[in-house]
């Protein structure tokens, strides 16, 4: 992700303070936006777009480095093959799917596909009493 800044009214390429260039009215547009963080404006500070907000460069910076200290998990969303989960758990590719057949590893489908989210495997393979407890919905047939 790039960032963008509005060059400030006044300066070189920046938006006249009031005019009806297209451009300028775009430019004090995205300006006067608030950021989704801190809630002020955009103004013409370094900033990211991102699919339905825009966020103060420095406010997103510091937003990621509190959760990286808080330390909180980032949801691993990955999806691994047979052979990839094979390889991961230093099985053969054929015990896996043993597993899968017996039940005895979390696995999701993707059409006739079978699919390992690695988040799963990773707390699967953990001692049971070092599972982090969670809700999981089950599958109603
Ligand atoms: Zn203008
Ligand atoms: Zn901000």
């Amino acid at each position: 992700m790039a960032t963008a800044t509005l060059a400030s009214t006044g300066t070189m390429g920046g938006t006249c303070a009031s005019c009806s260039h297209l451009e300028c009215i775009a430019a004090r547009q995205i300006a006067a936006e608030p950021c989704r963080l801190c809630r002020r404006p955009i103004g013409f500070v370094p900033f990211y777009s991102e699919p339905d907000a825009k966020v103060h460069a420095d406010c997103l910076e510091n937003e990621l480095a509190k959760k990286l200290k808080a330390g909180l998990p980032q949801t691993q969303v990955k999806f691994l093959t047979v052979e990839e989960t094979a390889e991961l758990l230093r099985v053969e590719p054929e015990t896996i799917r043993n597993w899968v057949s017996q039940n005895r590893i979390p696995f999701r489908k993707a059409g006739a596909k079978t699919l390992f989210l690695l988040e799963e495997i990773l707390e699967w393979t953990m001692p049971a009493n070092k599972r982090p407890r969670r809700t999981r919905l089950l599958a109603t047939r």
